[in-house]
C-alpha cells in the first residue's frame, strides 16, 4: 500500500470553473498536492485558483494548460506534473463539453458533423488519454493505490433528448471506465466515474459551453442563463423529484475526494450517480 508519510498527488483537468474547480479545492483541502489544467485560454483562471489553493491550504500546486483531446498534451501533462511535484496518484478526467443543443433530425441544421466529433474528441477520447497516461505513470511509479476517476454524466446512463453527442460521449466514459478498471487492477489501481445528473454550473446553466444558441426554441432563454426556461432544461428539471433541487459542485467533490481516497479500494469499475433522485440505476 502506498505509505502514509507520501503526499499524493492529484491531477484534475477542466479545473478552470464549475465542478473541475470544486474538486481541486476539495483535494487539496484533502491535503494533497494539485495539479490543474483546462485549455490554454483559461490559463489566468487557473494561476488564480493555483494562489487561492496555496493561500488555503499551503498545499503544493502546479498549473498545466492543455488539450485533454491531444495525445501530446496529455503525455507532457503528465511526465511534468509528475516530475514538478513527485508522482501521480489521482487522476481526475473532469474535462468535458456539450456541444450544441439539437435533436438528431437537425443536427445537419445546428450541430455539424465536426462538431459532433468534437463533444466525442473530447469527453470520451480525452478521458480515454487521461486514463491511459495515467496509468503509465503510476504504473511506472510502482507502487499501488492508484485513483483514476472520470466524468460521465446521468446522459450515460439514459438517454437524453437534444443530446445525442453528449449522451453517447458518456455512455463512452462508461465503458471506458469498466475496462480500464478490469486491465489496471492488477496494478492496484482502481477506475471509477461519477454521473451527475442537473448540478449548478455554467455548463448546466446554459453558458458558453452548452451553445444553445443554435436552437430557435432555446434562444431567448440562453442569455438569461436559466435552466428551466428552455424545453431542454424544463426536461432536464422536470425529471428532478419534487423534493430535490439543482446539486452544487461541492457535492460532486465530496464524492471524488472518497473515490480519490486510500478507504474506497474495493469500488472499481463503478459509474456512480449523484443526481438528487432524478435517475435510479
Ligand atoms: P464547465 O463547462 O463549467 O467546465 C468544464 C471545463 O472543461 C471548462 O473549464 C472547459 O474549459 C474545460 N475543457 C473543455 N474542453 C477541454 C479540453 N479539450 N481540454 C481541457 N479542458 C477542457 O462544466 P462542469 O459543469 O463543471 O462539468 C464538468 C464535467 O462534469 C464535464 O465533463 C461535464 O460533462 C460533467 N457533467 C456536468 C453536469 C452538470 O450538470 N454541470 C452534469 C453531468 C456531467
Amino acid at each position: 500500500m502506498l505509505s502514509q508519510r507520501l503526499t499524493r498527488v492529484a491531477l484534475v483537468t477542466g479545473a478552470a470553473q464549475g465542478i473541475g474547480k470544486a474538486i481541486a479545492l476539495r483535494l487539496a483541502s484533502d491535503g494533497l498536492k494539485i495539479a490543474l489544467n483546462d485549455i490554454q485560454s483559461k490559463g489566468d483562471q487557473l494561476e488564480f485558483i493555483a494562489e487561492e489553493i496555496k493561500k488555503s491550504y499551503g498545499s503544493e500546486v502546479c498549473v498545466f494548460p492543455g488539450d485533454v483531446s491531444e495525445e501530446r498534451d496529455v503525455e507532457n501533462m503528465v511526465e511534468t506534473v509528475s516530475k514538478s511535484l513527485g508522482s501521480l496518484d489521482v487522476m481526475v478526467a473532469n474535462a468535458g463539453i456539450s456541444g450544441s443543443l439539437t435533436s438528431i433530425l437537425e443536427t445537419s441544421k445546428y450541430l455539424s458533423k465536426e462538431q459532433w466529433d468534437d463533444v466525442l474528441r473530447v469527453n470520451s477520447k480525452g478521458v480515454f488519454l487521461c486514463y491511459k497516461y495515467a496509468a503509465k505513470q503510476m504504473v511506472a511509479q510502482g507502487r499501488s493505490g492508484g485513483r483514476i476517476i472520470g466524468a460521465s454524466s446521468v446522459a450515460g446512463k439514459q438517454g437524453m433528448t437534444h443530446t445525442s453527442a453528449y449522451t453517447a460521449s458518456k455512455f463512452a466514459v462508461r465503458g471506458i471506465t469498466q475496462v480500464a478498471a478490469l486491465e489496471f487492477g492488477q496494478y492496484g489501481i482502481t477506475v471509477n466515474a461519477y454521473a451527475p445528473g442537473a448540478i449548478e454550473s455554467s455548463m448546466c446553466a446554459f453558458g458558453p459551453s452548452f451553445t444553445p444558441r443554435d436552437i430557435p426554441d432555446v434562444h431567448e432563454t440562453a442569455q438569461a442563463a436559466n435552466l428551466s426556461a428552455s424545453p431542454v432544461g424544463k426536461a432536464f428539471s422536470n425529471s428532478l423529484p419534487s423534493f430535490s433541487t439543482l446539486g452544487k459542485t461541492g457535492d460532486i467533490a465530496g464524492l471524488v475526494s472518497y473515490l480519490a481516497s486510500q478507504e474506497s479500494g474495493y469500488i472499481t469499475g463503478q459509474t456512480i450517480s449523484i443526481n438528487g433522485g432524478m435517475y435510479f440505476d
